[in-house]
């Protein structure tokens, strides 16, 4: 059985430190313009987040998975700590209260554009304060993953409260200029394409093996730069060039979420011993699993549904 290095078995495969939002959806014939009111259909709310959605999408592949967030004292709350244990994902760390829970306001045209207006809410007040609190937790997890819908504070006091032997992997969506300290602590720093050209800037150049070079020489200890339907370049300090690894062909009908999937699934295998490439492969198969149905956490696959890819 593994251990973490130094401390008592873990109890968790993986603990997502990260935000949880109600994605509350509107269709209408038309977005409105300043000013305007339009009529729009029902009102659908889905469970969203990239932390809610990481964890959730672990623990539907089987991961023993603990989430890190804060959300209000009310209905969305209770949607979001209900979805998550249906998903199987232990919420003793799921802090209620503060403000209200996040929520993404989506209004979507038929022709699928959207406008989105996005409340932090609870999200913005998950303070470093609460990592501190939550050491026991921490040490319970071989793979700590994070994203940017926290306070960038709690994101860095996440990266310096990691117990011995535990694993960060850091995806900075939405993208921000990242401490040098959170960086050097991310094994992998885990980007698309999006992100990495907003990290690297100017002189980011044209290629994937471009940007992984640019990304590594910024501290991480490795890196991973998901391609959609390309799959993914890793590319680890440690040895090796960068290496590919391509994502099954499937039929695309709805890429929300996939960048959450991918991320979940890689810091689950590596926490299992998985090097950065099985773990990557893993991985792209559960992103190509998760863009052929539509949704979010509604489209994250099981272990099974991954295989019979
Ligand atoms: P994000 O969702 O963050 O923008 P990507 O678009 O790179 O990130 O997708 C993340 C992962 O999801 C990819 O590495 C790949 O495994 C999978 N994926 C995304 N789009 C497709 C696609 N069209 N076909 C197959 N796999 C896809």
């Amino acid at each position: 059985m593994q251990k973490n290095e130094g401390s008592a078995p873990s109890r968790h495969d993986l603990l997502v430190v990260g935000s949880a939002n109600a994605d509350l959806v509107v269709g209408v014939d038309r977005r409105p313009g300043p000013g305007e009111t339009v009529l729009g259909s029902d009102l659908v709310v889905h469970p969203g987040g990239k932390g809610a959605n990481q964890a959730v999408a672990a623990a539907r592949l089987g991961a023993r998975t603990a989430l890190l967030a804060r959300v209000g004292d009310d209905a969305h709350g209770r949607l979001l700590r209900a979805s998550q244990q249906e998903a199987g994902v232990d919420t003793g760390g799921v802090l209620v209260g503060g403000a209200p829970t996040g929520v993404a306001l989506i209004t979507v045209d038929p022709s699928g554009d959207n406008s989105i207006v996005v409340s932090p809410g609870a999200n913005a007040r998950l303070t470093p304060g609460d990592i501190r609190a939550a050491a026991p937790l921490l040490a319970t997890a071989r793979v700590v993953s994070v994203q940017l819908e926290i306070p960038l504070d709690t994101v860095a006091e996440t990266a310096r409260s990691l117990a011995p032997g535990t694993r960060l992997v850091l995806n900075p969506s939405p993208p921000a200029p990242l401490p040098d300290e959170v960086l050097a602590a991310c094994d992998p720093l885990v980007v698309n394409e999006h992100e990495a050209r907003f990290i690297l800037g100017e002189g980011a150049g044209s290629t994937p093996e471009s940007w992984a070079r640019g990304l590594t020489a910024l501290g991480p200890r490795s890196v991973v730069i998901t391609l959609g339907a390309d799959g993914a370049l890793v590319s680890d300090t440690r040895g090796g060039d960068p290496v590919r690894v391509p994502s099954p062909r499937v039929d695309a009908v709805d890429t929300t979420g996939a960048g959450d999937a991918f991320t979940a699934a890689l810091a689950w295998r590596l926490g299992l011993g998985e090097d950065l490439a099985e773990a990557a492969g893993y991985a792209v198969r559960v992103g190509a699993a998760a863009v052929t149905k539509e949704g979010a956490q509604a489209s994250f696959p099981t272990a099974e549904e991954v295989a019979a890819l």
